[in-house]
């Protein structure tokens, strides 16, 4: 009995072991299921496709927010309803056997208001575990929403593939992901020649910053076509970001607007020419002028307007009829346009009325020139369609700034000056300014003047020594043109030569000195009175506009002076003016032996070691520091300082314009070597000078004792075959002051 009991006990307390354990089972059972339950609610909270959990009589046991919202009604309104409410008939058979372990079909949904809806079921059949059907999962696919974003993506790339501008992707480094064909039409690349590249236009910073701070940018660029030509590009750009707000790529649009530009233009030229001239309307004119008046202003510069009148143009159009009138008009404009430089404009302001700006005229007798070779070009007659015609311009020149300032004041002054030309006869031109008007004639007679004197020999030279500062001895002569004018008596060269520069004349003109000043010469040598150097001053145009190397050959060879005897003094303001023209041609000069030397050096502001590039032979001091010597502080420094400069860079060195014993011992003793000037003697004719040489030979073979006062001569043509027979000669000359 006790064991009985005891066995019960045990057999109890087993039990609620046994029930203990399986309760503990059970819980965990439990909280797996829960959890799996919540995580698979989850899972069918965001799933993408509606999910129906029917029961073996296809009956709704559950569904997903978004099978509810799919079949348009509310969880409660769905649970337990039968899944054929929304089937239709056919859809039904589509589907098939629901007890079939596993299909998908597409069908259509009945909705509330029989309203469809195109989806793919997916269904699956539920088995339990002794293998009977307990009810079926159907997973619906939304077809409506797959088909609006595939007809998007079809019609997205059908815009991309026929749109007429230029699409591209790029991704976030900016690299070619993908272009459309436009692209490689407008550009002439094709995408395998440009995928995986990046843009120029992608590495502009302003369209970079734009990009990142705004996220696009639109903007007009130049672009270049494969073929190398370019294209204005209309371009918009923009970037395309991704969730987190980082770039993941961008898009650029872009169009051709070469076509746009060209009709901008044209509208522009429109607005701006005149339509039957194509010259410059007024419009464009008072725009230019004022332009040209703004440099002329900075610049210093002087600024003429012509207004050009035409005579007669009337009678032309009357009597031959306006389609000739225009003709002639055009025949005009394009005269005018071939009469003026390149910068300078001619416009049409109206009728037959025409103006031109000519900025920076060189001189007064230039716009005379001007003038004249206009109303010339004008006056030739047109033949218009077989019947010949004739007319005349009036023309009147205003100048800025002595005419006006500004560009009305100024055209109204080229007005007036042009009714003065009517006035007097027409065919004409008239200057707003009468002192203009008479400063230019003067020019004009003075030109015609020089052209006559040439014929005439009222030209020659005259003769100033280049001393040896220390011993008085000769070195050499300049040469220098006199015109002895049979009215108004001796013309100063200072008057004439830059009337020979801008007329072109200073050509033949430097040529007859160089010949004279070397048969001269020459001839000196031949009779053993000299045995220095002789100084020709070139003019500017003479290197720019002529065959300068090809006269002074021309005449060595004639003259048979020896080239070391020739010097050509070169003004310092040429070379600054045409640098790399007068350094080319003053070198070419050189291999003819001949020497060069800078004039007047000192007001130019030329940098020595600019000189010793030129192969200069020697500078002269300009004779305005040589002036204020030895008093004034300016003039000393500057002198010093070109003194010490010219010998540590080994040049022949003359003083010009000494004319007092204090500025020779000034300049002696800084270092100077050579003078000339009036304290030596003023120039002074070939005769007189050649008599002096011949008193000097004299005064020499009485002092054959003394020292020799051609000592310098020889150093200066040191190796010349020359010298080879020069007697040594005496003189006790005093060293200074001979012709005064
Ligand atoms: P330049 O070549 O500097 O010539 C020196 C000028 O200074 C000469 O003036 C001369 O008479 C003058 N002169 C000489 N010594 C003194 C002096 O002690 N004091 C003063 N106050 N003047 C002195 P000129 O003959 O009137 O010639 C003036 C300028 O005309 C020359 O300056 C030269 O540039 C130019 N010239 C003269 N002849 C020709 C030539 O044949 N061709 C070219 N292209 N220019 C020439
Ligand atoms: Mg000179
Ligand atoms: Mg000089």
């Amino acid at each position: 009995m006790q064991i009985a009991h005891l066995l019960l006990a045990v057999a109890l307390l087993l039990a609620i072991a046994l029930a203990i354990y399986l309760l503990y089972r059970y819980r965990i059972a439990a909280a797996r299921a829960e959890r799996a339950e919540q995580i698979s609610g989850q899972i069918l909270a965001i799933a993408q496709e509606g999910y129906l959990h029917l029961d073996p009589d296809h009956r709704i046991l559950e569904a997903n927010d978004l099978a509810c919202h799919l079949l348009q009604e509310s969880r409660e309104a769905l649970l337990n309803r039968s899944i054929f409410a929304f089937f239709s008939h056919e859809a039904l058979t589509g589907l098939g056997n629901l007890g079939r372990p596993e299909t998908s079909v597409e069908i259509e949904l009945t909705l509330a208001g029989n309203r469809r809806l195109p989806c793919r079921v997916n269904h699956k059949a539920i088995v339990d575990p002794s293998g009977r059907f307990a009810g079926t999962i159907l997973m619906l696919d939304n077809l409506a929403a797959r088909s609006q974003q595939e007809v998007y993506l079809q019609r997205a790339a059908a815009v991309f593939d026929h749109a007429a501008e230029g699409v591209m992707i790029l991704n976030k480094e900016g690299r070619l992901e993908l272009v459309n064909p436009a692209f490689t039409a407008i550009t002439g690349f094709t995408s395998e020649e440009v995928l995986g590249r990046t843009p120029q236009f992608f590495r502009y910073g302003h369209i970079w910053a734009d990009l990142l701070s705004v996220g696009h940018w639109r903007g007009e660029i130049i672009n270049h076509r494969k073929n190398g030509e370019s294209y204005p590009e209309w371009l918009s750009l923009s970037a395309v970001h991704a969730y987190d707000g980082s770039v993941q790529s961008y898009i650029g649009l872009f169009s051709d607007v070469s076509h746009l530009k060209k009709s901008e233009n044209e509208l522009k030229h429109m607005a701006h020419y005149d339509a039957l001239t194509d010259l410059p309307n007024r419009t464009l004119m008072s725009i230019q002028l004022n332009m040209a008046l703004e440099r002329a202003a900075r610049r210093a510069n002087k600024l003429a307007i012509f207004g050009v009148d035409l005579d007669g143009f009337k009678t032309v159009n009357d009597s031959l009829g306006h389609p000739a009138g225009d003709l002639l008009l055009q025949t005009i404009a394009t005269r005018l346009k071939q009469s003026l430089r390149s910068e300078d404009v001619v416009a049409r302001l109206g009728g037959d009325e025409f103006a031109m700006i000519i900025e920076n005229p060189p001189s007064a007798i230039h716009l005379s020139h001007l003038a004249e070779k206009i109303i010339a070009a004008v006056g030739r007659p047109v033949d218009l369609n077989g019947s010949k015609a004739q007319v005349t311009a009036s023309i009147g020149i205003a100048i800025y700034p002595q005419d006006g300032e500004d560009a009305t004041t100024l055209l109204k002054a080229a007005d007036t000056a042009m009714y003065a030309s009517k006035q007097s006869g027409k065919n004409t031109y008239r200057y707003h300014d009468d002192e203009m008007a008479k400063a230019a004639h003067q020019r004009m007679a003075l030109e015609q003047g020089l052209r006559l004197a040439m014929e005439m020999g009222q030209l020659e030279l005259s003769y100033q020594p280049q001393v040896d500062i220390r011993t008085g001895d000769v070195l050499g002569v300049e040469a220098l043109v006199r015109w002895n004018h049979p009215e108004l008596g001796a013309v100063q060269p200072s008057e004439f030569i830059s009337v020979a520069e801008e007329t072109g004349l200073i050509v033949p003109l430097g040529e007859w000195v160089l010949r004279e000043a070397c048969e001269q010469v020459q001839e000196w040598v031949r009779q053993e009175l000299f045995m220095g150097t002789v100084s020709v001053n070139v003019a500017g145009r003479q290197i720019e506009r002529s065959d300068y190397y090809g006269t002074v050959k021309r005449v060595l060879e004639e003259t048979g002076i020896n080239p070391k005897r020739l010097v050509l003094e070169i003004k310092e303001s040429i070379l600054l003016r045409n640098a790399k023209q007068a350094l080319a041609e003053l070198g070419h000069l050189r291999t003819l032996g001949v020497s060069i030397v800078i004039d007047d050096f000192g007001v130019g502001y030329s940098s020595l070691a600019y000189l010793k590039y030129l192969s200069a032979q020697g500078i002269k001091i300009d004779q305005r520091f040589v002036l204020g010597l030895p008093g004034d502080k300016n003039d000393a420094a500057i002198t010093r300082a070109i003194i010490a400069m010219a010998r540590s860079l080994d040049f022949a060195l003359t003083a010009e314009g000494v004319e007092t014993e204090a500025q020779k011992d000034f300049l002696e003793k800084e270092g100077c070597t050579q003078a000339q000037g009036f304290l030596y003697s003023k120039p002074i004719p070939a005769e007189a000078f050649g008599n002096w040489l011949q008193g000097r030979r004299r005064q020499a073979g009485q002092n054959r004792a003394g020292g020799d006062p051609l000592a310098g001569e020889r150093r200066e043509l040191e190796g010349s075959d020359d010298l080879a027979d020069v007697p040594p000669q005496d003189s006790n000359q005093p060293s200074s002051g001979w012709w005064h």
